[in-house]
């Protein structure tokens, strides 16, 4: 059996380009210092809401490498941590995304975690207290994790639920930020800036999705997203009209309840 070492490359993770970001609140400099004492962040907040973004540029401003995983149910401890694979030269260890990280001291984002099931959640346990470790049990070694090395989870409290949710003593290890759609004319800002179109058109949209995020709770299960309303511009900005842009963009993907989609597509003829 020859066992190969994976020597990654820590630049592929860098990001040499300044992300666009609108700071919304004291958020980069809170951020800043979390990341000084290296606390394990979570970042909470409605999908399509800023945080991926936010935790890029905070990677970019940092300089560190960021390695980002999007979490479902079927990922296993072993998709993180990595696994043995079989080739033609013998046996052969991949690290995971998560022992990568570690390694190399990058930040590790973990999207959407309560998507994954408890039992590989825990993995990430000891790299978040005081011993920053990660052990590989399969492989036999015991990782210190890099000093840059930075845990960071997102989640949708949205999608809370008594079967999905995190343990307190997962959540117990994290600091923590809210995250939220951005104010009215923080997210004019980022719709016109993203998308191309005239602040006037951006006002537009964001008015709709004002509209639409009353409607939480009241028959849609979670309001239009800042990125759906740069989707929007998006096609606007190449020619498309106004009403198709917002309904392929703000209604189709929201809800199938027909009752429900004559309500937003009323919301966007007020105002185009
Ligand atoms: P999520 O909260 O699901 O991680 P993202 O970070 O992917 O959401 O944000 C979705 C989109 O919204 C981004 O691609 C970006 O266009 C836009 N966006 C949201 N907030 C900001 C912000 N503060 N600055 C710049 N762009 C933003």
């Amino acid at each position: 059996m020859s066992i190969t070492e994976n020597i990654v490359d820590a630049n592929q993770y860098i990001i040499n380009d300044e992300p666009y970001y609108e700071p919304v609140d004291q958020e980069i400099a809170l951020y800043e210092s979390a990341y000084a004492v290296r606390m394990p962040m979570m970042i909470k907040g409605p999908t399509g809401c800023g945080k991926s973004r936010f935790v890029e540029y905070m990677a970019w401003k940092l300089g560190k490498p960021l390695i980002t995983v999007a979490c479902n149910e079927d990922m296993t401890a072993s998709d993180l941590v990595g696994r043995f694979l079989l080739d033609k030269d013998g046996t052969k260890w991949q690290d995971g995304p998560l022992t990568t990280a570690a390694r190399i001291g990058a930040i590790c984002y973990l999207d959407e975690i309560v998507e994954a099931r408890q039992d590989t959640t825990v993995v990430i346990h000891p790299l978040t207290d005081h011993r920053r470790s990660l052990p590989l049990d399969k492989k036999g070694e015991l990782i210190q994790a890099h000093p840059d090395f930075q845990l960071v989870i997102s989640y949708n409290p949205g999608y809370q639920s008594l079967m999905k949710d995190l343990k307190q003593s997962t959540k117990q290890r994290f600091g923590g930020m809210d995250f939220d759609y951005p104010k009215e004319k923080i997210e004019v800002s980022i719709v016109a800036k993203e998308s191309g179109v005239d602040v006037e058109t951006a006002e537009k949209l964001v008015q709709i999705a004002h509209r639409a995020r009353n409607l939480k709770g009241h028959g849609l299960d979670e309001g239009i997203s800042t990125r759906l309303l740069v989707y929007s511009g998006q096609l606007i900005a190449k020619g498309v009209s106004p009403l198709a842009a917002c309904s392929m963009t703000m209604v189709t993907p929201l809800t199938d309840d027909p009752d429900m989609r004559d309500t937003l597509n009323a919301a966007v003829e007020t105002f185009f």
